[in-house]
């Protein structure tokens, strides 16, 4: 299992890693997304798997037959995670959870384990939401929480739309949608992924369970200027949109810091962006998430006054909490494992809120840095995160 870990992180190594930052460009629906797409089908067909694509583009692995395993009632176990990268993410976040789900079959067939249940393993597209803008597209058009027309129509910064760069990518953008066909082959889902927080810091454990995702919602917010002569417009005619962004990103952590929350502005959008003009316009994205929904929305209507702003929502999710009593099971199984909350979406929590039973496994990082490349993971803590979800496995592939 060490020597197929150690070789599928180095065939994953290059793919979109830019030597400037040191961080991975691995966006949806890229030539670096079919390399991803290629690298899951040749891991799968390696260990004489199923190779599926469902009508949401996501890519799944089978050991066992998947439809026989639902007509008998007793669907099957599915472990899986995505490839995709924010700009200049780590090399964790995503492939780990796929990585693992491969090296925890490898692992249970050296065993000479006969699992009752299929075994698969599932590779989510366009998790991130880097380049469209709209996290865990593929997990939510699956589930059919993401209308189909909305993603066709959602726009890259080139103006490229989804359903364009889909199809370039040899997917049907026309039929895609939710696949009730797919989803009834998940009996259960488990995903293992980096922590992302400073949580098993200093504790002696490398494995963690999540309890619950936090609501998240994602603003944009439109700031009018008036573009003008940097070097002749008096300071009292100028009607500066920046100076707004600075009000809005300083009420943003204020108002998060009041509510017990999380908000922050990452991106903006300067027009026309250049160094001797005052702006005419700028966008700024407003990103806000708190245990609860109302806590999430009242943030996002403070910043939104604070600038005196229209505030755009463009996604919106509440508060997922995973099956208690898979994470009571999994418990049980690997022994003395900590419960966390987080602030980060997963597939996982679309999948546990489309009702199918779901757990989130974490592994411990060092350094407590996620989307970047400082984002860490010891190799003995990974091995320890494929063991635990082999141990799992086992256990829910046994009944
Ligand atoms: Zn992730």
């Amino acid at each position: 299992m060490e020597m197929n870990f150690d070789s599928m992180w180095k065939d994953l190594e290059p793919v979109g890693h830019h030597e400037s930052t040191g961080g991975y460009r691995r966006y949806a629906w890229t030539a670096e997304d079919t390399m991803l797409g290629e690298w899951f089908e040749a891991e799968a067909a390696a260990r004489g798997m199923d190779r599926m694509r469902d009508r949401a583009g996501n890519q799944w692995a089978w050991w066992g037959d998947p439809d026989a395993a639902v007509a008998a009632g007793r669907p099957g176990v599915v472990v899986g995670s995505h490839l995709d990268s924010v700009p200049d993410g780590g090399p964790f976040d995503g492939p780990l959870g796929v990585i693992a789900a491969f090296a925890a079959i490898d692992l249970l067939r050296a065993e000479h384990a006969a699992p009752s249940r299929p075994i698969g393993v599932a590779r989510f597209v366009d998790e991130e939401g880097a380049r469209f803008g709209v996290a865990c597209v593929g997990s939510r058009l699956l589930t059919g929480s993401l209308a189909p027309d909305l993603a066709r129509a959602l726009l890259d910064e080139d103006g490229v739309s989804m359903a364009e760069a889909m199809s370039l990518a040899g997917i049907a953008a026309r039929s895609v949608g939710a696949d009730r066909e797919a989803m009834r082959r998940v009996g259960c889902f488990l995903e293992l992924h980096i922590e992302q927080g400073r949580a098993l810091i200093d504790t002696e454990h490398q494995v963690a369970v999540a309890s619950s995702i936090w609501s998240h919602g994602r603003w944009r917010l439109e700031i009018e200027g008036e573009a003008n002569h940097a070097g002749t417009t008096r300071l009292q005619d100028r009607r500066d949109p920046m100076l707004v962004l600075a009000d809005v990103t300083q009420a943003a952590r204020r108002s998060a810091a009041s509510h017990g929350c999380l908000a922050t502005i990452g991106r903006v959008r300067v027009r026309p962006n250049a160094v001797n003009a005052i702006p005419a316009r700028v966008d700024a994205w407003l990103d806000a998430r708190a245990p609860a929904e109302h806590e999430v929305r009242v943030v996002a209507a403070e910043v939104a006054t604070a600038g005196n702003t229209t505030a755009v929502e463009e996604s919106f999710t509440p508060a997922t909490h995973f099956s208690a009593n898979l994470r009571d099971r999994i418990i049980k199984t690997l022994g003395d494992v900590p419960s966390l909350e987080t602030g980060a979406g997963h597939d996982s929590g679309i999948l546990a809120a489309a009702g199918i039973p779901t757990a989130l496994l974490f592994v411990r990082n060092p350094t407590g840095v996620s989307h970047s490349p400082r984002e860490y993971a010891e190799r003995e803590d990974c091995l320890a995160g494929i063991r635990a979800l082999a141990t799992v496995i086992r256990d829910l592939a046994s009944e």
